[in-house]
């Protein structure tokens, strides 16, 4: 394991398969999809964090989190400005804005821009991709 001096993380694909289970490699590493609805938190609305299933970086608050009806974990914003980094995703037809994890690089969802005000973006983001800390 690396850090470089922003602290962010790099490990080789070999040594996530190790520390991650199949569902999380499978999406933070391969940018798989869960299923919508059968998913851990899209209906969870407690209060608390949600974290880097990989790396524990703070990703998102129960704050900015809102009922979407896609399925998934929706957020209106990340928890910072710092947390997430976005990339274009042109692996669809339809290009979307692919977000992943600022310390890790782990892939995390996508966001789109039908949210709610003030953002006007929807963050969706996957289940697995994540921890939540009450
Ligand atoms: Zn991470």
């Amino acid at each position: 394991m690396q850090n470089n001096k922003r602290g962010n993380i790099e490990k080789l694909d070999k040594e996530w398969k190790e520390i991650l289970t199949d569902d999380e490699y499978r999406v933070l590493r391969k940018q798989g999809t869960e299923p919508a609805f059968d998913n851990e938190f899209y209906d969870n609305f407690k209060k608390g964090v949600y974290l880097c299933a990989a790396c524990g970086n703070e990703l998102f608050s129960s704050k900015d989190k809102f009922k979407s009806g896609t399925g998934w974990p929706s957020y209106k914003k990340p928890i910072d400005e710092e947390a997430v980094e976005t990339n274009i995703d042109k692996s669809l037809v339809q290009t979307r804005t692919e977000v992943h994890c600022n310390r890790c690089g782990g892939h995390l969802g996508h966001v789109f821009e039908d949210g709610p005000e003030p953002t006007g973006l929807r963050y969706c983001i996957n289940s697995t991709a994540m921890d939540f800390k009450e």
